[in-house]
């Protein structure tokens, strides 16, 4: 692997383990504290606001998604906090200490996984993970992480000759070398198939079985309601969003809808009150009905549908999806924003 110059200069800087291991300990020992805390954070380039105030909080042993569509300012905020960019205003503490000038034991903490990296010519997974390893005091052990990832049976085959999927779990283990606490994932599964996903998602919840602290960036919504205990979403620079997959944007509260074909000698006008009065045609016999009390619509609805003789056949009840309630968060705070540069 091609280390990345960052890593080198730590490597030179890395003080003593036992600082690390007092850390790690501590760590150990106070579940749900703030591994990130952010207030008011904000990052101007030139005349350009990039991110706009924003407060975030993730604690030990989440998995924590953030996402936000292009342009949004993830990047930018995932880089303050890993402290490879500096903020122009607000409060960052990632492990206690602010990124920005944080001591050089501070980085073994963390682990980073990029978009991109190159494979080093020449070096075996193993070899790889065992460079990695060498710039650290207290690494983890090479065979643990090659499982960890799932790349045991690839420990003797070179780096450059993986599949996609196969780079991105070595990505990862390599982000894991040090043992850190808190681990950063950038797209992890981007121009993955679906089976390779799958198995990247196994690996990313192996994280947080084993205590890792996870900030994900990821632009699919599968994968933050899959993996996350939390999400943020940011859009033009502000937090417009944030909760569980289950809570985001009042998801739970949201009318859920019954959909369903009506026979052919019934029409809406048929149906039991109240359901009538909420019933849109959608064309060719189709209704949507929009409910929050999905028990005693339905209820009604069968009860109605047995004195008829007739089946339900298509019947279908869903929720918004996660990407439902993202898209229309990030929409209606694009268009907001837009007209606000437009005055
Ligand atoms: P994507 O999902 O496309 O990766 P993002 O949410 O990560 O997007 P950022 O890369 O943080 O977004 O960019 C936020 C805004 O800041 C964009 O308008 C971008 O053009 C601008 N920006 C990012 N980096 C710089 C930079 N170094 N100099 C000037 N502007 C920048």
């Amino acid at each position: 692997m091609t280390v990345p110059p960052a890593v080198l200069t730590v490597a030179g800087m890395l003080t003593n383990s036992l600082e690390v291991a007092m850390a790690q300990r501590q760590a150990a020992n106070t579940p749900n504290e703030a591994v990130i805390a952010v207030r008011g954070l904000r990052k101007r380039y030139g005349s350009d606001e990039a991110v706009r105030g924003i407060d975030l909080e993730v604690r030990r042993g989440e998995i924590f998604a953030f996402l936000g569509p292009n342009g949004a300012g993830k990047t930018t905020t995932v880089e303050i906090l890993e402290g490879f960019r500096t903020a122009t205003a607000g409060t960052v503490e990632v492990l206690g200490a602010d990124p920005a000038n944080a001591p050089a034991h501070w980085r073994e903490r963390i682990g980073v996984v990029l978009q991109e990296s190159q494979a080093e010519p020449g070096l075996t997974v193993r070899e790889c993970l065992q460079l990695y390893s060498g710039y650290y005091r207290a690494p983890r052990p090479v065979d643990e992480t090659l499982a960890l990832v799932g790349l045991r049976e690839q420990a003797d085959q070179r780096a450059t000759s993986l599949s996609g999927g196969q780079r991105r779990r070595l990505d990862v283990a390599l982000a894991l070398a040090g043992d850190p606490e808190l681990v950063f994932l950038d797209e992890p599964t981007t121009g993955f198939d679906p089976s390779a996903r799958r198995l990247a998602w196994e690996v990313i919840a192996g994280l947080r079985e084993i205590g890792k602290t996870v900030f994900l960036t990821t632009h699919y919504m599968d994968e933050a309601e899959r993996l996350a205990d939390r999400i943020a979403v940011i859009a033009a620079g502000r937090i417009v969003a944030s909760g569980t997959p289950q809570t985001l944007g009042d998801r739970n509260l949201s009318a859920a809808r019954i959909s369903l074909t009506l026979p052919h000698d019934a029409s809406i006008r048929d149906l039991p009150e109240p359901l009538a009065e909420r019933a849109q045609g959608q064309g060719g016999g189709h209704v949507l009905i929009e409910s929050h009390t999905v028990a005693a619509d339905l209820h009604a609805l069968s009860g109605w549908a047995l004195a008829r003789g007739f089946d339900l056949d298509d019947l279908d009840v869903t929720r918004p999806t996660l990407e439902d309630v993202y898209l229309s968060l990030t929409q209606s705070e694009t268009a907001t924003e837009t007209a606000r540069s437009q005055r």
